[in-house]
């Protein structure tokens, strides 16, 4: 899959460049440069890139998912009330209402909140993933290892040469269709490992509409990242 970036074009300019500025990478190009120019020039870049990030990243601001007190998990909104001082700590989802409880004994409570917040949603993307995983590998008489999610930087999701997929947290919050898309983009790379022209017909046969994703993704992808755990 893709690195996570912002596109910048304009009419001035007559090369590509990268910048990272808060955690996030832009890329400013030229105004017509084909994307699958960028892209690739982009994959070349992948090791800078994450080099640079990971020097960004080095503290944490404080969680936006725990200051919006609404989450949307799998195009459903969900508010957030937080409970301190009980018995126990997990999460009950009640009538659209996710209360997320912490225990007396939790020292830094923002910390566990968000880690609660976090397995929560895990689960959901997993249970989702995995299951349209495999109604669309079946399309392409393919099969896969397994499914798992985790708090990624620079991708939506991945499948390696063991064939297993894993997608990136930050999508629970992305519309439906366009998680869709990224699980089709893995489960095609079960059949084609590299972004060739077969590579995208196989997307194609299974999630037609799949330009339309990826521009949600490039537009609007950094918005997602509201899971800051690191
Ligand atoms: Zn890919």
């Amino acid at each position: 899959m893709s690195i996570k970036y912002q596109l910048k074009r304009s009419k001035n300019r007559k090369t590509l460049a990268i910048k990272i500025k808060a955690k996030e990478v832009f890329v400013y190009a030229p105004m017509h440069l084909k994307q699958d120019f960028i892209e690739q020039w982009l994959m070349q870049k992948q090791g800078w890139i994450n080099k640079h990030l990971e020097k960004q990243i080095k503290r944490v601001d404080a969680a936006s998912v725990l200051t919006q007190k609404t989450l949307t998990i799998l195009g459903e909104e969900i508010n957030l009330i937080f409970v301190e001082g009980q018995v126990k700590s997990n999460v009950e989802l009640v009538d659209g209402v996710l209360s997320i409880n912490t225990s007396r004994r939790v020292k830094n409570v923002s910390d566990k909140q968000l880690a609660l917040i976090a397995d929560f949603a895990k689960n959901k993307l997993t249970d989702y993933c995995s299951a349209k995983a495999q109604r669309l590998a079946k399309q392409i008489n393919e099969s896969f290892h397994s499914v798992s999610v985790k708090h990624v930087r620079s991708r939506w999701g991945a499948c390696d040469s063991k064939r297993r997929l894993q997608f990136n947290l930050q999508l629970v919050s992305a519309p439906l269709w366009v998680i869709e898309y990224v699980v089709a983009h893995e489960v095609a790379h079960l059949k084609v490992m590299d972004h060739s022209r077969r590579f995208w017909q196989t997307v194609e046969s299974i999630y037609p509409d799949y330009r339309k994703a990826e521009n949600w993704l490039k537009e609007n992808g950094y918005k997602l990242d509201i899971f800051k755990l690191e």
